[in-house]
């Protein structure tokens, strides 16, 4: 029996409250940590005093290291017979880019065990108090990434997917989110159908903007967020009267206290 060295670890979307107890626990006994820049810093105050942070990035746009460099940082210290943690916002499983780092452990034949952490998704759900599986109305959830290998849109089957009915989530979209609309408009998505971004879900900071697929990116660029944004598509996002004048009554405190 080999002893597990790494851990990947899902930091989740980052009220720390989200995160597992198994994550608590194996955070207090790490020696070092290797994080992304999105992992919040309430949740890294939770690791035990002799570990080492060390910020790896990856936020879209900013500085980060490259994925190589990353894999070859895991691998160095986990060979040095260190307890690492390798943390990532949400799940490591979704758009996490954990396949890599997972290839690079194996291939120096060094155990690894993945901890899964709150998507994303999950927590933009509880966000909006709307069932993502709505009963009757969406029969399938989809996670897109909105931002492609070569930094643009990524080639999605924009008419499959409108088909589908079901609802969309999509990862990484803020930039690309004018050309996507534009691309389920064209392949049939009415216009009118719900569509809402949810920056900074779980935290102080969090914002929501409620629209329509055709008016989205507008509303989006207008209020000009830098958090991390996650867009969500489809019929189960329609809200009913009820939950709109909650929705009123709730809205101007969370928006007064953003800053
Ligand atoms: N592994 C992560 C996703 C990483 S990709 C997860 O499971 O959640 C990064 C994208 O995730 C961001 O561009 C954004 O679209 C989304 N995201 C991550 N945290 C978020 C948060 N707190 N609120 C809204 N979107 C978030």
């Amino acid at each position: 029996m080999t002893t597990v060295r790494v851990f990947l670890i899902g930091a989740g979307p980052g009220d720390p409250e989200l995160l597992t107890v198994k994550a608590l626990r194996l955070l207090r006994t790490a020696d070092v940590i290797l994080h992304d820049s999105l992992v919040d810093p309430r949740v890294l105050a939770l690791a035990g005093r002799r570990a080492r942070l060390i910020d790896v990035g990856k936020r879209c746009g900013g500085k980060a290291a490259a994925q190589e460099a990353i894999c070859a940082l895991l691998v160095e210290h986990a060979l040095t017979g260190q307890r690492v943690i390798r943390l990532k916002g949400g799940d490591p499983m979704i758009f996490g880019r954990a396949g890599d780092e997972m290839a690079a452990l194996a291939a120096h034949g060094i155990d690894y065990e993945i901890i899964p952490g709150i998507t994303a998704a999950t927590a933009a759900a509880s966000a909006l108090g709307l069932s993502l599986t709505k009963r009757g109305v969406a029969r399938s959830l989809h996670f897109l990434t909105g931002h492609g290998a070569e930094g643009g849109l990524p080639a999605h089957d924009w008419v499959a997917l409108t088909k589908s009915g079901g609802t969309l989530v999509v990862y990484m979209g803020g930039r690309t989110l004018p050309g996507l609309a534009a691309h389920f408009i064209e392949a049939g998505m009415p216009a009118a159908t719900p569509a809402i971004a949810v920056e900074n879900a779980s935290l102080p900071a969090q914002r929501i903007i409620r629209a329509t697929i055709a008016t989205l990116p507008r509303a989006v660029q207008e209020a000009g967020g830098t958090g991390p944004t996650l867009v969500l598509i489809g019929e189960a996002l329609r809200q009913d009267s009820t939950a709109i004048l909650a929705d009123i009554t709730t809205r101007a405190p969370a928006l007064a206290s953003e800053e």
